[in-house]
C-alpha cells in the first residue's frame, strides 16, 4: 500500500492504531521475520513458536491493515505468499529501535540478541534518534510535543488491539520475546502512562488527569514502571510528602521507539480532524521528523545499512 489509510471521524487516531499494532507481540515478530525475507506461511511457522490460528490471524490482520500484500506464487494448486508493502517496509525504524532498547536495557537480552552493525562503517552500533531537518541528535527534552486535533478524548488508546488481546488471553498471546517492550506498550493503561511521562507528567495527580484513569489503575501502573526501572520515585521538590516520578535513563532510552512509532502511524493513518500529536525540534524549530543515524559514524541509516548478526572479527 502506498497511500495513507483514512480513519473514521471521532474514532481511534493514528497513534491508537499504531499502538494496537506495536502492542501485539506476534504481529511485531511476523513483521520482523518479513523484514528478514520471510514470505511464506511455512517459513514463519518454522521460525516462530506460534500456533496456526495465531499466525493465520496475524497475517490476515497485517494484510488487512496494508502492511502485507497476499500474492499467488503458484497455480494448481494455488499457493500464496505475503510481501511487505511500502507501508510495511517503512516500519523498520520501529523494529530497529525496539531491538536496540531491549538489547541495551533488558537484563539477559545481551546474550540472546545478536548485535547490529552498520554496513557503511562496519562498526557494531546502536541507532541514534536525530532530527531529519537539521541532523542533530535528539533527546526527549529536545522535542516540544502537544496534542493535535485528533489527540484528545482517549483516542490514542488502541481499542481494537486491547479487545483482540483480551479475547485471545494473555497466556496464548504472549511470545515472551520482547517482555519489557510489551510491558510498556502491550496494554492501554501502560501506553497512556508512558505517553503522559513523555509529555511531562511527574506527580500522581498529573498522571491521573492525563490518563483519565481510576487512581488504583494509575498506582498499579506506576508501581509496574518503577519495578521495571523505567520510572524512578523521588520526593517532590514542591512538598516533601509528595512523591514525584521521573523517567530514568532506561525510560528515556525508549523515546526512539515512541517517536518512530508515532511518525510511522501519522504517515500511514490519517484522522479527518488532523494529527494526534504535533511535535517540533527545539534545536532548529522545524516540525520534528525522526531519522535514525549510526551512533558510531553519524551516517543516516537506511534499512539495508543495518546488519543484524555477530560482529565481524576485529581488523588490525
Ligand atoms: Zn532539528
Ligand atoms: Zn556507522
Amino acid at each position: 500500500m502506498d497511500e495513507a489509510t483514512p480513519l473514521p471521524p471521532g474514532g481511534e487516531n493514528a497513534i491508537g492504531v499504531t499502538l494496537g499494532l506495536i502492542g501485539d507481540e506476534w504481529a511485531l515478530l511476523v513483521l520482523r521475520h518479513a523484514h528478514q525475507g520471510v514470505r511464506r506461511y511455512a517459513d514463519w511457522r518454522a521460525r516462530l513458536p506460534v500456533s496456526d490460528s495465531v499466525l493465520a490471524a496475524r497475517l490476515a490482520l497485517l494484510t488487512r491493515m496494508g502492511l502485507l500484500r497476499r500474492e499467488a506464487y503458484q497455480e494448481r494448486p494455488t499457493r500464496h505468499e505475503y510481501r511487505l508493502t511500502r507501508m510495511g517496509r517503512e516500519i523498520w525504524p520501529i523494529l530497529v529501535s525496539i531491538w536496540a532498547w531491549e538489547h541495551r536495557w533488558v537484563a539477559g537480552r545481551d546474550a540472546s540478541l545478536p548485535r547490529m552493525r552498520h554496513r557503511a562503517c562496519g562498526e557494531p552500533m546502536e541507532p541514534a534518534l536525530t532530527c531529519a531537518a537539521c541532523g542533530a541528535p535528539v533527546r526527549p527534552r529536545d522535542v516540544d510535543s502537544r496534542l493535535g486535533p485528533s489527540g484528545g478524548d482517549g483516542r490514542s488508546v488502541p481499542t481494537a488491539g486491547t479487545r483482540r488481546r483480551s479475547a485471545s488471553g494473555t497466556g496464548a498471546a504472549a511470545a515472551g520475546l520482547f517482555p519489557e517492550t510489551m510491558a510498556l506498550v502491550g496494554n492501554r493503561w501502560s501506553v497512556m502512562l508512558l505517553g503522559a511521562a513523555f509529555l511531562g507528567a511527574h506527580r500522581f495527580g498529573e498522571f491521573e488527569r492525563m490518563m483519565g484513569a481510576p487512581p488504583a489503575m494509575v498506582a498499579d501502573r506506576l508501581r509496574t514502571f518503577v519495578g521495571l526501572g523505567v520510572l524512578a520515585e523521588e520526593p517532590s521538590a514542591e512538598r516533601a510528602d509528595w512523591t514525584s516520578y521521573r523517567l530514568t535513563d532506561k525510560g528515556r532510552a525508549f523515546f526512539p521507539v515512541v517517536m518512530t512509532g508515532i511518525a510511522w502511524g501519522q504517515r500511514w493513518f490519517r484522522a479527518p480532524e488532523g494529527p494526534a500529536l504535533v511535535s517540533a525540534h527545539r534545536g532548529c524549530g522545524a516540525a520534528f521528523e525522526p531519522r535514525l543515524a549510526c551512533d558510531r559514524c553519524g551516517g543516516v541509516l537506511a534499512e539495508a545499512d543495518v546488519v543484524v548478526g555477530p560482529p565481524e572479527p576485529a581488523r588490525r
